[in-house]
Formats: structure tokens, sequence, C-alpha cells
């Protein structure tokens, strides 16, 4: 058999995987050509740790899989985690910081359930990944080990907090990656790199093992270069796992095969022929920069081309879900936060006096400036007396959110609008931090009320300023509905190649 037409750093997950099969490329010839790419790239600050030697291993043993024939569909290939996931230091070599110095160097004694479950499924583990402190943030400007940079023009963030798992995705240094998203974390920087991500329902990845932001927003996800890679990744990541409480109980799914499931009365040309596309006014707002609207009405138009009819919707406390996040995930953050005490691990300050003063210089000392403010939002709004006024509040409104998106879904089967309102910004502009909080507007919503939604590649912005970044496409769906998700975009990335596009390093 001929070996595949284009290089071993272009091919997405399915190629590869088909690759693997039929034994045109060895699972070790792929790990070392994706870590001589990484070598080569290092300056874009995509990985903050890298085990050639148990990556290889692993590779190896893929390889000997392959020749068994007792392989799966993920056997072989490379992959890397956003290092918000732990690792088990003892196997993979990979300490695990979350960005942040707090955690420098740590070793963790086990993985985390997607990473266990990515690993028994074969994939080779390339790294682990810059992110955002503790996923806060939405540039990868908050790490503690410098920034990750956008791989369209190295002058521009990739977005975050799982903005190294975009730039590696999107630099072709791996050809999947793991990510998480509380407020938007998979989809902004994907929509800023050009590539698809999907945060699932609340609950169908498991938490164990991600170190925690806000918990009742934290899911994991895929980020990678089609729908169909998602697919295979999330199969393969999801499921109930009895250690999250909060695990959704639901059989196995194969999401490869929802994703390619015709709709009932669609046809090969109009494979979306039924499918109800609502668009919320409120997600159109005059603000919304020209290169985001042109890039997403122009995949709108594709979609109805597809067969797909678009119907206008609203969800009226869109704005709302900026303050309403900003208070929950904080009050969270700052109680899961509180375990970094520089007792159990971590970081302990070298200097200090009595307890409360070794409490006090660790955590001065360990976390950074977003951090450290959103544990102090986060204590006051929890706290004696302001708790009713901030914390009740906001919960109550979160609740709205998620009856406005249910009235919503009376009237459509998917919703779809921009991810964030502009294209990728310049690194280090020293944004105040409310501007970042404000541009989380469109990934909000659905995080709040739970929802699956992803980012799916929708073009380039057309002006000067823009500077021919991506645009993502958002693709919001109901509770469970990933696979609805997945063929709608699939069905678009057969139609269009914005997906194919690939930066020039
Ligand atoms: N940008 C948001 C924040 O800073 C979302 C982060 C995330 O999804 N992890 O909280």
């Amino acid at each position: 058999m001929s070996a595949p037409q284009q290089a071993l750093h272009q091919l997405g997950v399915a190629a590869l995987g088909r690759a693997l099969a039929a034994r045109q490329v060895s699972s070790v010839e792929l790990t070392q050509a994706l870590q001589a790419r990484m070598a080569q790239h290092a300056g874009l600050g995509a990985f903050l740790a890298t085990n050639h030697e148990t990556a290889l291993a692993e590779a190896r043993a893929a390889d000997a899989a392959i020749a068994a024939g007792t392989a799966g569909p993920l056997t072989g290939i490379p992959l890397a985690h956003k290092d918000i996931f732990v690792t088990d230091y003892a196997r993979s070599g990979l300490p695990t910081t979350a960005g942040s110095q707090m955690l420098k160097g740590y070793a963790s004694p086990f993985d985390a359930t997607v990473v266990a479950r990515l690993v028994a499924a074969g994939t080779v583990t390339l790294g682990k990944l810059n992110c955002d402190e503790f996923a806060m943030g939405s540039a990868n400007e908050n790490s503690a080990y410098g920034p990750a940079r956008n791989p369209w023009d190295a002058t521009r963030v990739p977005g975050g907090s799982s903005g190294g798992s975009a730039t590696a995705v999107a630099a072709r240094l791996v050809p999947a990656a793991t990510g998480t998203d509380t407020g938007g974390s998979i989809r902004q920087p994907a929509s800023f790199t050009g590539i698809t991500g999907i945060k699932p329902t609340y609950g169908v990845c498991s938490r164990y093992g991600m170190v925690a932001f806000a918990s009742s927003l934290d899911q994991a996800g895929p980020m990678a270069r089609s729908a169909e890679d998602c697919a295979l990744l999330l199969s393969a990541m999801s499921g109930f796992d009895e250690r999250d409480a909060t695990s959704a109980e639901r059989p196995p799914q194969d999401f490869h095969a929802l994703m390619l499931e015709p709709r009932a009365g669609a046809s090969a040309a109009k494979p979306l022929q039924g499918l109800r596309i609502g668009l919320p006014k409120e997600f159109f707002p005059a603000a919304l920069a020209a290169d985001v609207n042109g890039a997403v009405r122009s995949a709108l138009t594709e979609l109805e081309k597809l067969g797909a009819a678009l119907v206008d919707v609203s969800l009226p406390r869109t704005e709302l879900s900026i303050p309403v996040y900003y208070l929950i995930a904080p009050a969270e953050a700052s109680s899961n936060l509180s375990r970094f005490d520089g007792v159990k691990f971590g970081h302990r300050a070298a200097q200090h006096g009595d307890l409360l003063d070794m409490y006090k210089k660790t955590r001065a000392e360990g976390f950074g400036p977003e951090v450290k403010r959103r544990i102090m939002i986060g204590t006051y709004v929890l706290s004696h007396g302001y708790y009713d006024a901030y914390y009740l509040q906001a919960q109550k409104l979160r609740r709205m959110i998620a009856d406005d998106f249910q009235a919503c879904f009376q009237h459509c089967d998917v919703i779809a609008g921009p991810v964030a309102p502009t294209v990728a910004w310049a690194l280090g502009q020293q944004r105040n931090p409310l501007q970042d909080y404000l541009a989380d507007i469109f990934t909000l919503p659905g995080s709040l009320a739970g929802l699956p939604a992803m980012s799916v590649p929708a073009g380039f912005a057309k002006s000067e300023e823009g500077g021919g970044l991506p645009v993502g496409l958002q693709l919001i769906g109901n509770y469970f509905q990933e696979g609805q998700l997945l063929h709608t975009a699939h069905a678009l990335q057969q139609a269009t190649d914005w997906h194919l596009k690939e930066p020039t390093l």
C-alpha cells in the first residue's frame, strides 16, 4: 500500500487511524515525526511538559497491538492533554501544574479518568499543554509559564483557557488534544485558532482528576481538526464514572455512529433537511465585529444550502450571564482552591513564621493575580451578609437562563451564533480583566445551563485589522444532543473546507 499523500502532521485522527490500521505508518514513526515538529515549533509555547521516552514506549505498545490485531480506533494516535488533567507521574513521567506556580513540578499519583480512558484506548501521550492558571482566563496569558501563541499570527493570543491545546492542534503539532470548558475554554480558543472543539453536556465526561475550578460548570472535551475527530475522541473520553458525583449515569455512547446517523427525511444533497437552527437575536448585537458577523453568516448560509431552516429565537438574559458566571465561578473557585495551603501538596513558602503565616506566604507566592482576584471575589460573595444578595441571586438567575434555552428549543433543534465577539486579540495588551469577562458573553449562557456546545471553523476575518484570523461558529444543542451537534458540524465540514486550512508557521 502507498503512503498517505499528505505529510504525517497534516493528518487528523480519523485519517491517522486508517493509515495506522493499514500499516502505512507505525505509531513510533508518527510519534517521532510529531516530536520533531514540536521541538521545531517550541517557540509557540504550546507545551508545558513532554516525555519522549514514555511516549515512544506507548507507541511501541500500540504498534504491537496493531500487529496482533487487538487495536481499537484510537490505538497509536498521539495526542496531548491540557495541564489541568492530572497525569500519573510514575506511569507517564509528566508533571501536572494547572498553569500555576502553586503546582510547579507536582507529581500526581494517579491519572484523571479522561486521561486513563484515552490511555486505555491506546493513545500516545506526547505531553501536557499550556493553559491559564487553574483555567481562569481567555487568552492563556494567565499561565505562570508564559503565554502560548496563536499559530495564525504569533503576535496574537490563541484564546484560553485551553490555549496550549488550541495552539498545538492548529499548528499541527498534535492531531488532537483534550481541553476543559467552564465558561468557554474549549470553544473560544477553538474559534481563535480555526479548529473544532466540543464541550459536552455537563456530566458526560468525568471531572475526576481535573484540577477543579468551578465544579458545577467544569466539563472536559476534545479539541481537534474536525467534528469527526472530536466524535472519535469523545466516545473514548466520556461515560459514567462513579468517582465523579455529578457524572451522568448513561450507557456509553458511540458519538461517531451518532454523528453519521442520517436525519429522517434527509438526502445526500440535503443532509440537514428539517433541521431548525435558532438564531438568538442577543447573539447578533450591533457591536459584534463585522469580521465575526460575516463569517458566521456565511456558515449559516452553507447550513441553509444543506437543508437547515433558520428561525429567530431569543435568549433575553444573555447579558446577565456575565455577572452570574463571574459570581458563581469565583465562589466555587474560592472554595476549591482552599486546598492549596502548602500542607499536603504543591508549593510551600520557604521562609515563614507560625502556621497562619505559612498559609499566607504560600498562597501569596503560589497564586497569580487573576487567581487571587477570583478568590477574593468568591470569598466576598459567599460571606455572611452578602450570600443572599449575590450568590443566591446568581443561582436564581442561572436557573432562569437555563429555562430561556428550553423555551428556545420549543422552536428549534440547534442554536447557532458566534463563539466570541471578536477574533484573537494581540498578546501583551494589558487588558482590563473586565474586558476579558465581557468577551465571554456568548459562551457563558450555554455553560450556565450545562448544555453541549461546540465551535466549528466558519472562515476568516476579511478586514485589515482582523488580520485574516479564523472565526468560529458556535452550535449549542439541548441536553445530551451531542450527536446532533456533531452531525450538523460534520455536514458543514463535508461541504466546506474552512477546517482544512492550515496556518503557515
Ligand atoms: N474565560 C472564562 C474564565 O476566565 C472561562 C474559563 C474556562 O472556561 N475555564 O473564567
